[in-house]
């Protein structure tokens, strides 16, 4: 599929395949834009982003009919995230531009292409193996250590499909707990903190990074960022420089998160997110133009807009029953809440954030 040189019109429409928070927010920044969004989703039916965008089409990833429809109705198609069956992708592929393109999701859908591509590109990752069965257990603990962490290759987020190991001893056990599924076990890296680059590049191939952001974990789900990220000023410029080095390995358009262990050695890269990312929340309101309206411009053939941070701010995500804090956040005045429409609360379920700006210095 050639790819159209003029930027999209206003009143053009962004496809956009998933329909959650991301995708919520996406579609609110297409819509400042004066562009429409149109999102597909087998669950899209009064989903975060299916409230709010101009159109939305419910359907399960393998219905050619509502696919091709989809298709003929957008003009580009982007995603909120990673998980789509490769047969959608050609499928779509065939019709329109998909930004970013399908290198980017074949290199993040799998932990172990990921690794061995952040690999060739001379960046630092933990050590990691491949784990197809029991058999390899050995030859994998041999190679990655332990303490260490077995991942499933394919459909982990948050925390999900993650084992962790305090000793060899647990391996068996732990490799059993992810059912059979192709895994990777990497080994623990001893961190000093985590931080993440929001990274962008446009058609035109020209790439911006937003401030990288220091990030807090509990239970593998991002709980908070906080910008500035206490990087000294090289360690800032190797953040974005290596994000840089990623997105144009990746020949990229849009927005990706790149997320980072902080080591004496020096950045380690944990996994690469190739679309808006909630470690970049933050930029709603501290920068003039934030991640997600960067992503549109991107995927729209826009040039890309100044991402510079104009305030520190701290994003701290609602999730689960930290909802119940709700009513103390509605009475902070300097408090930019931000739900995502989610009716029913649940457990670990990210329900909305909030941005503070906080006094620097
Ligand atoms: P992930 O789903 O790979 O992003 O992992 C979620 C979180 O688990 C990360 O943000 C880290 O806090 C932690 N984690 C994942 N992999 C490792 C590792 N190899 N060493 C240390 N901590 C890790």
């Amino acid at each position: 599929m050639s790819e159209p040189i003029a930027p999209l019109a206003p009143g053009s429409t962004i496809g956009i395949l998933g329909s959650g928070q991301l995708g919520r927010m996406l579609a609110l920044a297409a819509a400042r834009l004066g562009l429409r969004a149109h999102v597909y989703d087998p669950a899209a039916a009064n989903s975060p982003a299916g409230q709010i965008c101009d159109q939305a089409t419910t359907a399960p990833w393998e219905d050619t009919e509502a696919l091709s429809a989809f298709a003929a109705q957008v003009d580009v198609i982007t995603y909120e995230f990673e998980n789509i069956p490769t047969a959608t992708l050609d499928l779509l592929g065939a019709a329109r531009p998909i930004r970013p393109g399908r290198r980017a999701l074949e290199v993040s859908q799998d932990r172990l292409v990921e690794k061995r591509f952040l690999q060739d590109l001379g960046l630092a990752t933990a050590p990691f193996a491949a784990l197809d069965g029991p058999a390899d257990l050995e030859a994998a603990l041999a190679k990655a250590g332990a303490p260490g962490i077995l991942k499933t290759r394919r459909f982990g987020y948050d925390g999900k499909g993650q084992a962790r190991l305090a000793e060899a001893a647990e391996a068996a056990a732990a490799l059993e707990s992810l059912q059979g599924a192709p895994a990777i076990l990497e080994g623990f890296v001893d961190f000093a903190f985590e931080v993440s680059v929001i990274g962008a590049r446009g058609l035109d191939g020209a790439v911006a990074c937003f401030d990288p952001g220091e990030n807090i974990h509990r239970d593998g789900i991002l709980r908070s960022t906080r910008v500035p990220a206490r990087l000294s000023t090289a360690q800032r410029a190797d953040a974005v420089l290596l994000t840089g080095k990623i997105l144009n390995a990746l020949d990229y358009v849009g927005v990706m998160g790149v997320e980072l262990f902080v080591t004496p050695a020096g950045l380690v890269v944990n996994e690469i997110a190739p679309r808006v990312h909630n470690s970049g929340h933050w930029t709603q309101n501290g920068c003039t133009i934030c991640q997600f309206e960067q992503h549109i411009r991107a995927v729209a053939g826009w040039p890309l807009g100044d991402g510079s941070r104009h305030s520190d701010v701290e994003m701290e995500n609602l999730i689960g029953d930290d909802m119940d804090k709700l009513p103390a956040i509605q009475a902070e005045p300097g408090a930019a809440l931000h739900l995502y429409g989610k009716a029913e609360t649940r457990d670990g379920r990210k329900m909305g954030h909030v941005n503070r700006i906080i006094a620097s210095g």
